[in-house]
């Protein structure tokens, strides 16, 4: 991932899904990769999946020192599944409310509040209705580093999915249709996919996406409530910022790391915080172009 997007790594075919297949395909990336591969660690620092089995447990043996983690959307989708299960016998009625409990539990912001929720998903009285939901649950649970949005970090920089890869290559390489065998799939992913990705890094390298740049000014514009007197500098790269809303809320912005004690910059995103401490940083003034704050 950068600033233009995500950089495809490799992409590997397999005859099918089996864990032989999918670690044979990682054996190989891996030594294409090289053991100074990512930042000389050799590993990435986590793959996110979905919930498949054999593709996880082949990750974890050929990358024994990535984290498996798990995309929120599949587990969700995977959850709604199970919830429209006839055979879980799950009134049509409670299915809403005890997926909103599942969402209030991956979505928790501070593992306190995960924690408080797994226990409302466990006390509720819709959930005590359905044995079977709570032993789901429990078994979930167990996994929560995986899926819980309050365990991850701020390396994540706030992405939670794999949906927008998936959609890149099956929505727009593909449009979603089918290869019937190999050689219309190779021919996709060296003619059509290398096609999209150097036209939307050349755009990207002349300037002729806005998005990234809109999204700045966007955040910039809201941290106009900021005074220079009002942020505190702590050291080099720690700032302390009062909050717009709370009274006394005080946010902490670490410049080197990309992170801030925000709902939002904890888990490694951009805010409005950080945004207000660049352009201290940077000297930039409010009445400057956003292509010169941000060039
Ligand atoms: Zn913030």
């Amino acid at each position: 991932m950068n600033a233009g997007g995500a950089v495809p790594l490799a992409l590997l075919i397999t005859e099918g899904q089996t864990a032989e297949e999918y670690t044979s395909v990682f054996t190989l990336l891996k030594k294409a990769i090289g053991e100074f591969g990512f930042g000389g660690l050799g590993s990435p620092y986590c793959f996110l999946t979905d919930d498949s089995d054999a593709e996880r447990m082949s990750l974890g043996n050929v990358f024994p020192n990535a984290k498996l983690l798990l995309c929120i959307f599949h587990i969700g989708q995977s959850i709604w599944r199970w919830l429209c299960n006839a055979k879980h016998n799950i009134l049509e009625e409670d299915r809403p409310i005890l997926f909103r409990l599942f969402q209030q539990m991956y979505s928790a912001r501070s593992t306190i509040q995960a924690q408080e929720a797994f226990e409302l998903t466990n006390t509720s009285n819709i959930s005590l209705k359905y044995l079977n939901w709570i032993k789901y649950m429990s078994k979930y649970w167990e996994r929560k580093e995986c899926w819980c949005v309050a365990y991850r970090d701020t390396r994540m920089r706030g992405n939670q999915t794999n949906n927008f890869t998936v959609r890149i290559f099956k929505d727009i390489i593909l449009q979603r249709y089918k290869s019937y065998n190999g050689v219309i799939l190779v021919d996709s992913i060296c003619t059509d996919e290398e096609k999209y990705y150097v036209d939307k890094y050349s755009d990207y390298a002349h300037g002729r996406i806005d998005k990234k740049r809109f999204h700045l000014q966007f955040e910039f514009d809201k941290s106009k409530y900021l005074k220079k007197e009002m942020i505190v500098k702590k050291d080099d790269d720690n700032f302390l910022i009062p909050s717009e809303t709370i009274t006394g809320k005080i946010y902490e912005v670490d410049f080197t790391l990309g992170h801030c004690t925000c709902e939002i910059g904890r888990f490694g995103k951009i805010c409005k915080h950080q945004i207000v401490v660049y352009s201290l940083h940077l000297n930039i003034s409010e009445d400057d172009t956003a292509e010169e704050r941000y060039s």
